[in-house]
């Protein structure tokens, strides 16, 4: 059993059940998520015959690492062994101030699922298929892990690697639990993106959670038919009943929404899509991020998926341009660790 499978009320259940007072929960909680004690013979404000039953019950880590990439731009992405024998990826980004003095941000990008189901046609994960859902321990661990390896402080997460999290709604909700809970990790929701290809009846139900997150919807085309081609599902979820959904998330959170897009050399990059998608900003606060796609080649795409060319940074500004000059805001990303296998599932599937 994993013990980050538990919320603070459940641990304390369990700890009623094997006659230990309740308080106890919160001593062991604090020692893995405030401590990141690796195992439990460390947790000395326990009394001994405690922690040999909490050894004997629980294993401390779900996932171990099983490979790390450093890049030159100070990334690193680590492949992480599932009991199972399955792997997913985390990306560790660093974010500098302009002078690369100070040290702003440390993001961690994490996996929700082995492989995926959506099948996105530019992605690699999505040539898996879905292998598994993670659950909220392995899902936890992949930022414990990381910190303990790098020393270092995650102040962001990103539900941006492997998987749709909204298709694992449950563990997904649970882990957001223990990264936002004072017994847990103590991260502000502020800090927490959850990156959706857009489940529209999940996106409703995440707002109604005691803690939402914020919200980075995966749009890459502006019309229904072209977002079929490249993302398989949306051919059930139309543009409009999605982008209502996204409406009625900012209203309930007043958390601005972040929008992705990655451009295609001719298919969604002309003057046309960058002002259909300068009008889907202006309906809530939000942004673009347009991010370069990365090759994927490696994992041999089938259908429509082999016909995706990316297109020129040259092109990308002018497409930014106009939709600042129709009133957007966008941001075109840098790709993190192109010296590392840097495409999401890319590590994984090598
Ligand atoms: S882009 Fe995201 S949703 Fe699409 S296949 Fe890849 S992991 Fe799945």
């Amino acid at each position: 059993m994993y013990l980050k499978n538990y919320n603070l009320d459940e641990l304390k259940s369990w700890c009623v059940e094997q006659g230990v007072e309740q308080y106890r929960a919160a001593q062991i909680l604090n020692a893995v998520y405030t401590n990141n004690l690796g195992d439990f013979t460390q947790i000395e404000t326990l009394p001994k015959a405690f922690r040999e039953k909490l050894i004997k019950t629980f294993e401390m880590f779900s996932i171990k690492i099983s490979k790390v990439r450093k890049s030159v731009d100070g990334s690193v992405k680590f492949l992480f062994e599932l009991h199972d024998g399955k792997h997913i990826e985390a990306v560790y980004m660093p974010w500098y101030d302009d002078d690369f003095d100070t040290m702003e941000r440390i993001t961690l990008c994490i996996s929700s699922m082995a492989g995926c189901p959506v099948e996105c046609a530019f992605c690699a994960t999505g040539t898996l298929g879905l292998l598994r859902n993670l659950d909220s321990a392995e899902i936890i661990d992949q930022i414990l892990l990381v910190q303990k390896e790098l020393g270092c402080e995650i102040t962001n997460i990103v539900f941006m690697g492997m998987g749709e999290p909204l298709l694992n709604y449950k563990n997904v909700v649970k882990s957001l639990e223990i990264m936002t809970a004072e017994w847990g990790l103590n991260l502000s929701r502020r800090k927490i993106t959850l990156s959706t290809v857009g489940i529209t009846n999940r996106i409703k139900q995440l707002h109604k959670e005691i803690r939402p997150v914020k919200l980075a919807l995966s749009l890459h085309a502006t019309t229904d038919e072209t977002r079929g081609k490249i993302i398989p599902l949306a051919k059930n979820l139309k543009l409009s009943e999605l982008l209502s959904a996204v409406e009625e998330y900012y209203r309930e959170t007043k958390m601005p929404v972040t929008y992705e897009y990655i451009p295609f050399l001719g298919f969604n990059d002309t003057p046309a899509d960058a002002r259909r998608l300068a009008k889907i900003l202006k309906r809530v606060p939000s942004r673009v991020n347009i991010i370069p796609f990365n090759d994927i080649s490696f994992a041999m795409p089938s259908g429509f998926g082999k016909e995706l060319k990316p297109t020129p940074k040259n092109l990308i500004l002018e497409f930014g341009d106009i939709i600042r000059q129709n009133g957007g805001r966008v941001t075109i990303r840098d790709t993190f660790g192109q010296d590392i296998e840097a495409a999401c599932g890319q590590l994984a599937l090598s």
